[in-house]
């Protein structure tokens, strides 16, 4: 993670936090809500990602959704 996603006046800002390389990718989260986290699947491939694109406050709440989910799969 090396910026994070702001929305101001229907605009999604894309602020980085700290300097990015040139070439380097820019990973951030967008900070969409938990409700809406297994509509908005993450193809990243990080080590570090979730898999879903949630605001990092969420995800230890989303990991337990995941594995009561993963449960229910089986
Ligand atoms: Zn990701």
């Amino acid at each position: 993670m090396n910026a994070e996603s702001d929305v101001e006046d229907d605009r999604v800002w894309i602020i980085a936090t700290r300097n990015i390389k040139k070439g380097e990718e820019i990973l951030y989260n967008y900070n969409y809500d938990l409700e809406d986290a297994f509509d908005n699947p993450c193809y990243c491939g990080s080590k570090n990602c979730i898999g879903y694109m949630v605001g990092e406050d969420y995800w230890p709440k989303l990991r337990k959704q995941i594995a009561k989910r993963d449960k229910k799969s089986k």
